[in-house]
């Protein structure tokens, strides 16, 4: 599904049921699942490498070196590979998963301009995927980029496969993972009553629900004042026992004067309910050790995200405390310009390795948007330009 490929699920119960599926015999020593591929093909128990190996998927990059490697293909990473590409650059573009990231998870982006009926996350991403393909961008899926060296200012970046990708410029688009509430059937309810994050466009969809926002951030308090305007009732779960700690003194104030906002102290959603779609929650307090169901269709969880920068951990890439890539001016102001030493005068998207530059949520403060992400990664293809125009 988060790479447009339709199949057929057909849950088998015996192994003489499995045979009537398919016209070959099956060999005794294949275990469940097993896959059949449009050539008739069959797979035992496949893992999704190999079943992306076995449609022709993996396959090797057709350059040794390139003018920019970028790593992620969310929106971000797609822009910029798109733009890159078409403008004359030879272009690499390495994704750990499936093309989409966080956007290919959504089941209706409803703001992203020239979409008036909204548009699957899939589908913007395999339009986007195509059109990268047409200018010749050389896409390698299901490689994660684990450590990325600097020699002679280009990057050298190691896959898990154990292969290596060298660019003179690089544009870091690895985004973020959302925290999740680790609860069983999680993943069921995504887009179907559980939603990471909590933008404005979702808010009107609430109108005289009952919402319920996970956190006790800034965010979630944003969220919760965001979502009293439509919702009949907005009720903050938090695990603390008070909200001065984790959220803004004036995001608190009014918090406390909105009168269809309540907060649960001391609580966590324990248990996701619902046919098909969330339907039902528990609450479990842990003081009073009670258990509460609550019907609602809407769960914002607001717990914070993580953003993919492990690869560039000591490359000299500054990063914020949560572990977000600064770019351009932030990178001249307090705390951070205490972490390197300045040699140039960094480009908007430029990270403090002047060959490297950032789109898309993986920056300190960006916008978190789909939009804003191809924008982004529109952009940082412009500075690459300026850099090799200037080192090349
Ligand atoms: C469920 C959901 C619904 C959303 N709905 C909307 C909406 O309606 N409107 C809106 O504007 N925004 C929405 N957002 C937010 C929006 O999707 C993000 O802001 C946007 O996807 C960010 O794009 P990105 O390219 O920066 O990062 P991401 O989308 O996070 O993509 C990063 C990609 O990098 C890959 N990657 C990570 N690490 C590595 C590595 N080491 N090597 C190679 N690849 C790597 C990941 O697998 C991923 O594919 C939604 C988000 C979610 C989760």
């Amino acid at each position: 599904m988060r790479s447009v490929v339709t199949f057929d699920w057909v849950p088998v119960t015996n192994i003489d049921f499995l045979r009537t599926l398919f016209v070959q015999d099956i060999p005794f020593d294949f275990i469940l699942p097993v896959v059949e591929l449009p050539t008739g093909k069959l797979l035992s128990n496949p893992d999704i490498e190999t079943i992306a190996r076995n449609l022709g998927w993996i396959t090797k990059p057709r350059n040794v070196e390139y003018d920019v490697s970028i790593f992620g293909a969310g929106p971000a990473g797609l822009s910029a590979a798109v733009y890159a590409a078409s403008e004359g650059l030879s272009t690499v573009l390495v994704e750990r998963e499936a093309i989409g990231g966080q956007a290919g998870t959504s089941s209706r982006i409803e703001n992203y301009l020239g979409f008036p009926n909204g548009i699957t996350g899939t589908e913007l991403a395999e339009r986007a995927r195509q059109q990268a393909v047409k200018f010749g961008v050389d896409i390698l899926l299901i490689r994660e980029s684990i450590k990325a060296a600097f020699v002679d200012s280009k990057i050298h970046v190691d896959l898990i496969d154990g292969s290596t990708i060298i660019a003179k410029a690089n544009i870091s688009a690895t985004g973020v993972i959302y925290r999740k509430l680790d609860l069983n059937d999680e993943d069921k309810y995504l887009d179907l009553g559980v939603y990471y994050g909590a933008g404005s466009s979702e808010a009107a969809l609430c109108a005289n629900e009952h919402v319920f926002i996970v956190g006790g951030g800034n965010s979630a308090g944003q969220a919760a004042l965001n979502f009293c305007k439509h919702a009949k009732k907005v009720t903050m779960v938090i695990r603390g026992s008070g909200l001065e700690a984790t959220l803004s003194y004036y995001l608190l104030k009014r918090i406390q004067t909105v009168n269809n906002i309540e907060v649960l102290f001391d609580s966590k959603i324990t248990a996701l309910h619902g046919n098909g779609a969330l339907q039902e929650i528990t609450i479990t307090n842990s003081v009073m050790q009670t258990s509460t169901n609550y019907p609602t269709r809407f769960v914002f969880v607001c717990i914070g995200g993580k953003p993919n920068t492990r690869w560039a951990e000591n490359t000299g890439i500054v990063r914020d405390a949560a572990g977000y890539l600064v770019t351009g001016a932030d990178l001249l102001k307090s705390p951070f310009a205490n972490d390197w030493k300045p040699t140039f005068t960094p480009d908007f998207l430029q990270t403090s390795i002047p060959s490297c530059f950032a789109a898309g949520d993986i920056r300190h403060d960006s916008v978190k948007r789909v939009a804003s992400a191809v924008g982004e990664g529109a952009m940082a293809v412009t500075f690459v330009h300026h850099f090799l125009h200037k080192h090349y």
